[in-house]
């Protein structure tokens, strides 16, 4: 449930220093120290879940409908223009801090940080992507 070498394990215990701004008995959410603009927050499961792979349905479900209504609230008292929620996991994704976490990041007309948060665009074949196509499809539906 909690990594003791992990800083938002840290944060969540109140052993270090945070700007919380929301708490429940399931998350935090948490002004990011270093932040793309202003009123950029962190989601924490108050779990030590490394990753999306880690992390558990049921708090899973839960985190979407939060971010959701932070994105509402958030939009309302910091008059921003629009709203990026991103999520990074492993290395390769830009994760830093491997402590699941959500970023919400309201955007403003000129915030300096380019209209996308940013990859480039590829080119697939059409047998690429039904190649892709096959391997994804057949996931069953939850019940
Ligand atoms: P990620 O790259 O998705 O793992 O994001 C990690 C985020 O955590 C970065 O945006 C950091 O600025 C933020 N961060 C790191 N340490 C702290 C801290 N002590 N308090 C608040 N945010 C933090
Ligand atoms: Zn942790």
């Amino acid at each position: 449930m909690r990594d003791d070498n992990c800083i938002f394990c840290k944060i969540i215990a109140g052993e270090i220093p945070s700007k919380t701004i929301f708490e429940d008995d399931d998350f935090k959410v948490v002004l990011d120290v270093s932040p793309a603009t202003k009123g950029h927050a962190l989601i924490l499961p108050k779990g030590h879940y490394a990753d999306i792979y880690e992390l558990p349905e049921e708090i899973a479900s839960k985190i979407f409908v939060l971010a959701k209504k932070m994105a509402v609230h958030m939009t309302e008292k910091l008059n921003c223009d629009g709203f990026n929620i991103i999520q990074n996991n492993k290395e390769v994704a830009g994760q830093t801090v491997f402590h699941f976490h959500m970023h919400l990041i309201p955007r403003y007309q000129e915030d300096g940080n380019g209209e996308k948060i940013c990859w480039n665009h590829r080119n697939f074949s059409e047998e690429e992507f039904l190649d892709i196509q096959q391997k994804l499809n057949g996931m069953q539906p939850s019940r």
